[in-house]
């Protein structure tokens, strides 16, 4: 699995890769705008991302814009839908129509900071990105 983790905060970004990592490569991105170079780059390189990890709340470019534009891409290159990069959006506060608007912007799922490792354990199942089984460390 191939893992895109986009923070504008290091704690929570140093987290989300330590629990990421036994599962794939993990690139990071610090903002949307590097999210979008990094998600380009990986698509010409033809080695895109599976899974991105994209916070809401980022200066500028926010994770619902950053995503809109992901989606936007791919829907423009044929990969919409089901062939695109799975996307759990990451948020400090439950805030319902930041997350309703993610949703909107079709990610898959959504998490609230500080992460929980059970759940995003879950959701990688879920998604299909890793097969069940004790999580390593
Ligand atoms: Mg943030």
């Amino acid at each position: 699995m191939k893992v895109l983790i986009v923070e504008d905060d290091f704690i929570s970004r140093r987290l989300l890769q330590r629990y990421l990592s036994p599962y794939g490569e993990c690139d990071i991105a610090v903002n949307g705008a590097e999210a979008l170079m990094a998600f380009q780059q990986a698509r010409q390189e033809g080695v895109p991302y599976d899974l991105i990890c994209l916070d809401i709340m980022m200066p500028e470019l926010d994770g619902n814009q950053t995503l809109k534009a992901i989606r936007r891409q791919e829907a423009d290159e044929g990969d919409g839908g089901l062939r695109g990069v799975k996307v759990i959006m990451t948020t400090m506060r439950d805030d319902p129509d930041s997350i309703l608007e993610a949703f909107n912007q079709q990610c898959e799922a959504y998490l609230l900071k500080p992460i929980d490792r059970e759940r995003l354990y879950d959701h990688l199942v879920k998604l299909g990105l890793v097969l069940e089984g004790p999580a390593t460390s």
